[in-house]
């Protein structure tokens, strides 16, 4: 029995991130500390083209081995003043005119795109949008104050896939108000709607954020990190199998990032975990689909570049994989595309 592992093919161009903290943003959503994430609490009110300018040229001045992705995040994008948006657009457009850039993103809220305004960016030089979605139902929208429902997020991203974007959709597992069906929920629309590539978040109390008093408070208490490896593995599976990309798990490691964790399901190596559970989950649906029973294979073979996930971090899938009666004595590498039982 033979099946492959569902995960696209695919790769990007680097992106290098222009940070813009909080810029746009009409309030302040209450896990969001732009300055854990960033290194920035806001942008400076005076001078600002000047600063932006030194911030885009800082970021080409370094020599780079081929044109990367520009993303304008951290912020807003699409409801930043215009003459701010102007102008960023108009140096990404010089930047890719001089063949610096190969792409530009932004990152922005489902309540913040409008049709007419997802064409003119397009028109303009934009090629990807990432909706900072979170959630697609109502009750932790509401319960972290982002102010749009789930039919409203839903709606912004079949906007920016019509107006001939590229869609990224993050969801933010654990958010204040979310149940682990609703999770699942959300999980199933997003790979209905069919973005581009994922992002998932599971929520962290960060300091500095309207979220950290409501944990002190014992308002808000995050997901365990059981709870993320229970509960995103299945999503990670149903993702692939639509052929959409994952193209983050878990915030990424920025300098004094974690410092500012104060609770929440937070670990360095997740995003292997998490690949590792749901590689697991992928063996075990298979087997049970062939009818093949626990311990009734003679040899496993895996495609050698699964070796560095198939036991887990610090080979903690080792019992659980023995359970199915797979191992070290049957298991072996192979360079084969496919996962085999002989
Ligand atoms: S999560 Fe996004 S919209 Fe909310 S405050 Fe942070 S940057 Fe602004």
């Amino acid at each position: 029995m033979r099946f492959k592992h569902p995960e696209p093919a695919g790769s990007s161009p680097p992106i290098y991130p222009v940070f813009l903290p909080f810029a746009g943003c009409r309030e302040r959503c209450v896990f969001c500390s732009q300055e854990a994430q960033t290194g920035r609490s806001s942008l400076p009110d005076a001078d600002l083209p000047a600063f932006l300018q030194k911030s885009l040229a800082a970021l080409i001045g370094r020599s780079r081995p081929q044109p990367f992705e520009l993303a304008y995040y951290g912020g807003t994008f699409t409801a930043l003043p215009p003459a701010v948006r102007d102008f960023l657009l108009q140096r990404a457009a010089e930047l890719k005119a001089a063949g610096k850039i190969c792409s530009l993103r932004c990152s922005t809220r489902p309540d913040a795109v409008t049709p007419p305004l997802l064409l003119e960016l397009k028109e303009r030089g934009l090629d990807t949008v990432e909706l900072g979605v979170q959630s697609f139902c109502d009750q932790p929208l509401a319960r972290s104050r982002r102010n749009y429902s789930g039919d409203t997020a839903a709606r912004a991203c079949r906007m920016v896939k019509e107006a001939g974007l590229r869609l990224g959709v993050q969801l933010m597992p654990g958010m204040p108000g979310m149940s682990e069906e609703n999770f699942k929920r959300d999980a199933a629309i997003a790979a209905d709607i069919k973005p581009d590539f994922m992002r998932l978040y599971p929520c962290l109390v960060l300091g500095g954020t309207p979220l950290a008093e409501l944990w002190r408070s014992g308002a808000f208490t995050p997901w365990s990190l059981e709870a993320v490896l229970r509960t995103l593995p299945p999503a990670l599976l149903l993702f692939w199998e639509r052929g959409i990309r994952v193209i983050r798990l878990g915030l990424a490691p920025q300098a004094g990032l974690r410092e500012n964790i104060l609770a929440g399901p937070e670990h360095p190596a997740l995003g292997q975990r998490l690949r590792s559970l749901a590689l697991y989950r992928l063996v075990r649906l298979n087997m049970e689909q062939a009818g093949l029973p626990e311990g009734s294979a003679r040899r496993f073979r895996v495609p050698r570049r699964f070796q560095g996930e198939f036991y887990g971090h610090g080979g903690e899938l080792k019992a659980t994989w023995a359970e199915l009666g797979l191992g070290p004595a049957n298991v072996e590498w192979s360079d084969q595309e496919y996962f085999e039982f002989v």
